[in-house]
């Protein structure tokens, strides 16, 4: 996605959109489905995690030691023409509470982020979250 709106949108969203700080933004929260999920306990929960990295638009990420799994991916509700909602009143809680400038464009959302199943076994191993290593 470039990164400035065109004028003609930035104008549109500046009368439509409820909270100013969010006028000139693509709604990039509109493209992360984020769910918080348990630290790694088992073999068989990293066995898991390493799964869900196996996907191309699925991350898990860990912020002040809460550990989420990201799915990068639009809302179905989200115009891409405009960047806004089309289920606005219908749209869930987590749309609702989310808001600027607790979000992904004024803040830093993650402490560390997992795109590949060895870089979170290095760590689940290094951290010692986990013992042993499996064998096979
Ligand atoms: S809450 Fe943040 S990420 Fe979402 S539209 Fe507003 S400024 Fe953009
Ligand atoms: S329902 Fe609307 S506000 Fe919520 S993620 Fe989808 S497009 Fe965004």
């Amino acid at each position: 996605m470039p990164d400035k709106l065109p004028v003609n949108i930035k104008e549109m969203r500046e009368k439509n959109v409820d909270i100013e700080a969010c006028a000139d933004c693509k709604s990039m929260c509109c493209y992360d489905l984020v769910m918080e999920i348990d630290a790694p306990r088992s073999e068989k929960d990293l066995a898991t995690l390493k799964w869900y990295l196996h996907f191309k638009h699925s991350f898990i990420f860990i912020y002040k030691n809460i550990w989420y799994h990201l799915v990068r991916s639009e809302c179905r509700y989200l115009d891409t023409n405009t960047y806004l909602c089309t289920n606005y009143k219908d749209r869930s809680s987590k749309c609702r509470d989310h808001m600027p400038p607790k979000c992904e464009r004024y803040e830093k959302w993650y402490d560390i982020l997992f795109d590949d199943q060895r870089k979170l076994e290095n760590y689940v191993y290094g951290k010692k979250l986990i013992k042993t290593k499996k064998k096979n």
